[in-house]
């Protein structure tokens, strides 16, 4: 028990000794923010610091240039621990999803526990993940490398992300789907010829009205929601439109639920252009799962943030907190046992998705979550490579679960 506490202190002091560079590399990210599928400056900077302090990285990875996993080996072969690391931004609000304290968070765990590892038995790999937020090719990468069987030998994994004001220890999240619908109808003069026109527009203005009317009837229990933007809807005024599209996520915490919801808006859609004179092609995508909790990692990361003197929600409070976002970390946790601790950055009243956001984590603030996340996950990987019996109550209620 001795050698794991002092295993743990070693790792907090790497991690005070490397925090001053990773802050460098986390505001250098976040003030450069790069789209997801993009990444590219911001994949070097971590995969340069990996290998200055020894691992062993493969870059590009899992036919993603952006992707990078990084390897460290203990003593022996044993138990394989997966942190994950994200680095992409978003359209107009650059780091407000905070996703570049993530990536040096899961870069610094890692070197933490480079110093140690020879003390280990097992292995720890640190997975640069692309685009989380959707954009581009590699939208869905931890599924993309899942399906080629990245994540076959794993035993756990784990990230942290960063949230407003207090940390939750273990954060949940929702499934989701897209529906794109793309309405045709004719153009033509808006004021002398109108009667000769079909108006693409007004179709997406019903479709959208009529999953408004929809929205009442929506089940509460699930945390169903559904939210959607135009992103075409005509090129002048004096055009009537003959094309217009709509893009809608729908989500729940139900994954049975989220088929229905998607009907709901195709339905919505087909009456929308049966009105309207227009048609509509209709373009679904299967998202995310909503994510398996797991009990015992959930108590393992509470007693390292308990020891780290890291205040968190309370559980029972945490509990009640219908899930907000969603994430490609969730379909991993149906894979592997898996936690995403958010991490707060002590910040009242806060969105996320905000610039207010991609501030905050460039501040003092900012750095204190990142030396969190460090700590946290490196002590967690310590525990698990020297509690095989732990390990193994972990998988046993992951099993457990995944078979219900
Ligand atoms: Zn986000
Ligand atoms: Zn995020």
């Amino acid at each position: 028990m001795s050698d794991i506490s002092s295993l743990k202190t070693q790792v907090q002091t790497e991690a005070d000794k490397i925090l001053p560079e990773l802050i460098k590399i986390k505001n250098k990210i976040g003030n450069n923010p790069e789209l997801g599928s993009e990444e590219e400056k911001s994949s070097r900077l971590l995969v340069e610091l990996l290998r200055k302090n020894g691992f062993e990285v493969e870059y590009p990875f899992s036919d993603m240039h952006t992707a990078f996993k990084g390897v460290i080996k203990g003593k022996t072969s044993g138990p394989i621990i997966a942190i994950l690391a994200e680095y992409d931004a978003l359209p107009g609000v650059g780091h407000g999803c905070g996703h570049n304290i993530i990536g040096t968070s899961g870069v610094g765990a890692g070197i933490a526990l480079k110093k140690i590892i020879d003390e280990l038995q097992g292995e720890v790999w640190v997975i640069g993940t692309p685009a989380e937020e959707g954009h581009g090719p590699y939208a869905g990468a931890k599924i993309q490398m899942a399906l080629k069987g990245v994540f076959d030998e794993v035993d756990v994994s784990y990230m942290v992300h960063p949230t407003g004001n207090l940390t939750t220890v273990m954060g949940n999240f929702l499934a989701v789907s897209g529906v794109r619908l793309e309405f045709k109808g004719k153009t033509a003069h808006a004021a002398a010829d109108a009667h000769n026109g079909q108006n693409a527009l007004n179709a997406a203005m019903v479709t959208y009205m009529a999953i408004h009317a929809n929205r009442q009837q929506l089940r509460r229990d699930a945390n169903a929601v559904v939210h959607g933007i135009i992103t075409e809807g005509g090129l002048a005024s004096n055009i009537i439109p003959d094309r217009a599209v709509l893009s809608f996520g729908v989500r729940s915490s139900d994954d049975t639920y989220v088929p229905e919801l998607v009907d709901m808006v195709v339905n919505s859609a087909k009456g929308a252009a049966l009105a309207t004179g227009c048609t509509v092609e209709i373009t679904t995508r299967t998202g995310l799962k909503s994510n398996l909790q797991n009990k015992g990692l959930e108590k393992l990361f509470q007693n390292i943030f308990d020891e780290l003197c890291h205040p968190y929600k309370p559980l029972e409070e945490a509990a009640v907190i219908p899930p907000g976002g969603s994430t490609d970390f969730s379909d991993i946790t149906h894979i592997v046992p898996g936690i995403h601790p958010l991490i707060g950055l002590g910040v009242e009243n806060i969105a996320g998705h905000s610039t207010a956001l991609a501030e905050a984590t460039l501040t003092p603030k900012g750095d204190k979550a990142l030396e969190i996340g460090v700590k946290t996950m490196a002590m967690a990987t310590v525990e698990l490579l020297k509690k095989p019996e732990l390990l193994r109550e972990i998988q046993k209620e992951f099993e457990a679960k995944r078979l219900d």
